[in-house]
Order: structure tokens, then sequence, then C-alpha cells
């Protein structure tokens, strides 16, 4: 295990998990989406599971899902609960997004019948057009996929893959991601092969880059995969509680992205590819913890952010301006020499 990898396991360690219900999802809720470039609703269920297999060996530094799963195994009948639970509040909603904190591909985590148990009972409900997973690259396998693709014909399989960053550098001394550029490439080419939709998550500042290559490393990791994927989704960094992000944010020497950030790198990266898919949820937004500015602009900013996932246009953010926007530029000059950030009065006070 690499010494970053040491590092993120010895943080855990002093975690204590929840008591988690395994009949009850983690989460489901209803939110708007884009299913075919209309608007539309998908009902998004978090199912609880032993989560992701490389948090337990490793894991990623921002990464906290691990607070949400479960120690021990889930059970069949347990997994089919949490499914049937969420599927009970299920209204006509048109795509239906099975997260798990982890990757639903990978059999160790939900065995491979019940994966196929799982995606049939979502297309039991009329009107579902699109079923969407998440996966590591190194559990996507052909035969496997491609029967998954016709469980749930007519409705369509989308696998979304967290590349976070197409520069291995930052996959490896900054996320500690345990793949390369090129594992994702290989995954990505049995899923185009197959037919099935990509959605790629791309990660808004990493630990240990400056606000500036950030933002730089967002636009370039857009610039490699736009031929590759059929969405993008930027994940703006929040900090999760027993992680390496937040060891380093306790000590003043990582700040989450600045909203004008993300609005830079939306801007940019419509410039690039301007006919690629973008979304972006901002978790924790406004918050300490989450992507913010300055508190007084946040809300309008997070408004412009949201409207842009569902309208795909960057006119959105005419005229959005504040006076911590020269704040926010002044810190990216100044980060490339310093590198820590810029942590401004307003800030210490929260
Ligand atoms: S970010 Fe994904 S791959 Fe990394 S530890 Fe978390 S769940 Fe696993
Ligand atoms: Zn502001």
């Amino acid at each position: 295990m690499s010494d970053i990898g040491e590092f993120v396991q010895q943080i855990k360690k002093n975690s204590r998990r929840k008591n988690q219900n395994p009949n009850k999802p983690a989460g489901c809720w209803s939110e708007d989406d884009l299913i075919n470039g209309r608007k539309t609703k998908s009902l998004v269920v978090i199912l609880r599971t032993s989560g992701c297999r490389w948090s337990r060996y490793s894991g990623c530094t921002m990464c906290g899902y691990f607070n949400d799963s479960l120690e021990k195994p889930v059970e069949r009948g347990q997994l089919l609960a949490q499914m049937r639970y969420a599927l009970s509040l299920y209204k006509n909603e048109q795509g239906i997004k099975i997260f798990t904190s982890g990757s639903f591909l990978d059999g160790e985590e939900i065995p491979y019948d019940l994966q196929v148990d799982l995606l049939k009972q979502c297309v039991q409900k009329v009107g579902v057009k699109k079923v969407s997973v998440e996966s590591r690259p190194e559990f996507i396998k052909k035969e496997k996929i491609a029967n998954l693709r016709d469980v749930i014909e007519p409705a369509t399989l989308e696998v979304s893959i967290g590349l976070e960053s197409a520069d291995d550098k930052v996959l490896r001394g900054a996320v500690n991601k345990g793949f390369t550029f090129k594992d994702y490439e290989k995954a990505v080419d049995i899923l185009k092969k197959e037919g099935v939709l990509v959605k790629t998550y791309v990660l808004i500042k990493p630990p240990f880059l400056s606000e500036g290559d950030a933002i730089a490393d967002s636009v370039n990791t857009v610039k490699k995969i736009k031929e590759l994927t059929d969405t993008v989704s930027f994940n703006p960094v929040s900090v999760h509680r027993n992680t390496l992000v937040e060891y380093l944010w306790k000590r003043g020497e990582y700040r989450p992205p600045w909203l004008w950030s993300i609005v830079e790198i939306l801007k940019r990266s419509k410039e690039v590819a301007p006919d690629l898919e973008m979304k972006c949820d901002v978790t924790g937004g406004g918050t300490r913890r989450g992507a913010h500015n300055c508190r007084a602009c946040d809300a309008q900013v997070l408004d412009a952010i949201r409207r842009f996932s569902l309208e795909q246009d960057t006119g959105v953010f005419n005229g959005l301006e504040c006076q911590c926007k020269h704040t926010w530029k002044t810190s990216i000059d100044l980060e490339s020499f310093t590198y820590n950030p810029l942590v401004v009065e307003y800030e210490k006070g929260w």
C-alpha cells in the first residue's frame, strides 16, 4: 500500500460507524434530471452495502462514504428489502439512479445474480427509461455488462465511473485512486462497444492542488474525455468526516473550492466541449465543508449552477457579481506561491 493509502487508513481507524438499519436504504429521494436532453425527474436510491472494496484496502483521500457503509456484507433479503422500500416511493420518474457508496458491479458488494434482480425490479415500473449504476473500472466486464443491458431493455443502462482526473499524477498523489487513466479508457471501451451510456465524475479541487491548478486540472480532464463519455458530472470536494481532506482542512491546509472556480470550470468546459452534457451537484454548497464563496452570494451562484445543469447554457452565469470575486482572483494568484489556501477573515468565524 502507498504511504498516502496508509495514512488514509490510519485516519479511518478513529471513525465510529453509526447504527445502520440494513433493511432500509441509506437515502432515497426524487430529483430534477436531464434524460435524452429533456428536463425530467429521477429517483435516487442509495443502497446500504459493505461499501467500496478499495476504501477498505486503501481509499481515496476525499471519500467518507465508508461512514455510511455496513461493517459486514449485506444479506440478499436485506438488499431486496431496501430496494422494495425505495421503489415504494417511486412516482413516475423516468430515471432511477442506484448508488451504493461503492461499486454496484462489484460481485463482492452485490452478488451478480442480485445485481440482475435489482435492475429487473427497477424496470418493472412502467415509465422508467434509464437506470444508472456506479462502478470502478476493474468491475466492468464485457459479458456481465451485455447481460445487464439486455435485462433492462427497452430502458437504457448508464454506468458512472469516478475518474476524478485524467492526470495520473493527480490520481496517484492527490486522490490515491488506485487506478490509472488507461484503466478508465479500457472500461469505457467495453461500455461503448456494448451500447451502454457512460457518465464520468470529475473531481473539483483534490487536496494538494492550488485553486488555479484545480481549475486547470478539471478543464484538462474534460479535454481528454470529451470523446469518451456521454456525460460529465463535476463533483466539487466537500469535506467528509474521517478523511485525509478533513485532516488537512482542520489544519487550515485545505479549503473546499470557491463557487467562482466551479463557474469558471463549467464555462471553460462548455467552450472545450459544447455538445457534451455536463452536470454539477454541489454537495454541502454554501457551508464551511462544501464549496462556498463569501456567504452573501452563495445562494445566487448555487442556483445558477443548478440551472446550468438542467439548461446546459452558460448564459445563466451572466451578470453574477460579488465583492468576493476579487478575493477569489487574488487567492488564485497567491496560492501559486504559498501552496496553502488563503483563508479569508470572514471564514474564520464560521
Ligand atoms: S471515491 Fe469511490 S473509489 Fe474512492 S474510496 Fe470512495 S467509493 Fe471507493
Ligand atoms: Zn460573494
